[in-house]
């Protein structure tokens, strides 16, 4: 039984080996000084079953999936679990220690590191050591994110349409993605195992209401893939298939017209971006369809999304 303050090397993770709850230090590799870089991580484990993963904290401002990740480890109670729950909140301590989205000791997001070619960098010898050693033993993986300058209404995204049906019983929206490169769900799909991922609310806070809504449904969901006991409660889903980031037209104050979660028409007006000494500007919206991202920052860069639309 191991114990918060205690440690094990990211190589010697074997499941089936725990019993109970037990949470500890998962150690990777030596950085530059010698000091080793590590993780905290949570293990439920008893009897045969099934493996999930649940992951926050890839980008290090993203607290609603470090938070999410750690109070559903904190809330299942051992005794109604069958199989492995590997819940990992802070995959990148790097980029949280800094509290920015990735770490500037490479720059690199770890989001993109995942059965790729590169693998010197400390970011990407990270995402290397987890998934060779973690992820590929999953039968089942949700990686939770959060917005950066704006807020995600939560929503589910997958790049395999077969999870739509796992993926509705954890949030009512879903996009299904083309390709998504090396990150975490595209990667662990493609070696055949279950992959979704979430975006809840904004970086650098945590919202509860947002955080007990995606806890129940994770909870549905663990029930679907037998993990965890219970009866699952079959729920309402909107599936969209594309998705458009309106950028800023240029840099200056961005002032919203519309809620986040409304469904807008084309032609409707999203907001105005206003010039720092100079003009005003009424942004129309290219497409009718749903605001699941907007921009609660309101200094915007030119190009800067400031809503994403969903249809
Ligand atoms: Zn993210």
């Amino acid at each position: 039984m191991r114990m918060e303050n205690d440690s094990l090397d990211v190589k010697d993770f074997e499941l089936g080996e725990y019993s109970g709850k037990e949470s500890f230090r998962l150690r990777t590799f030596d950085l530059g000084d010698g000091s080793n870089l590590s993780l905290p991580c949570g293990v439920i484990s008893r009897e045969e079953g099934p493996t999930v993963c649940i992951v926050g904290g890839q980008h290090g401002i993203e607290w609603n999936g470090t938070y999410i990740s750690q109070k559903i480890f904190k809330q299942i109670d051992k005794k109604k679990v069958t199989g492995n729950l590997v819940v990992l909140p802070i995959l990148n301590p790097l980029a949280f220690n800094q509290k920015s989205r990735v770490s500037s000791i490479d720059s690199i997001d770890l989001n993109r590191t995942y059965l790729s070619k590169n693998y010197r960098k400390p970011t990407e010898r990270l995402g290397k050591l987890l998934f060779e050693n973690i992820f590929s033993k999953m039968d089942y993986v949700v990686d939770v994110h959060t917005g950066g300058p704006g807020e995600y209404l939560p929503h589910a995204a997958v790049t395999n349409r077969k999870r739509i049906s796992e993926a509705s019983l954890i949030l009512p929206y879903i996009y299904v993605a083309k390709n998504w490169g090396n990150t975490l769900v595209s990667s662990s799909e493609s070696q055949g195992i279950r992959s979704i991922l979430l975006e809840i609310g904004r970086g650098r806070n945590i919202n509860y209401e947002y955080v007990d809504k995606t806890i129940d449904g994770l909870k549905n969901y663990l029930k679907a893939t037998k993990l965890l006991k219970g009866s699952i409660d079959k729920r309402d889903e909107d599936v969209f298939v594309n998705k458009e980031k309106i950028g800023s037209p240029f840099s200056g104050f961005f002032k919203s017209n519309v809620e986040l979660g409304e469904y807008i028409e084309e032609g409707e007006v999203i907001g105005i971006v206003e010039k720092i000494l100079g003009k005003k500007e009424e942004i129309y919206s290219p497409i009718s369809g749903r605001i699941l991202y907007l921009r609660r920052e309101r200094a915007v860069a030119e190009g800067e999304s400031i809503v994403h639309i969903f249809w």
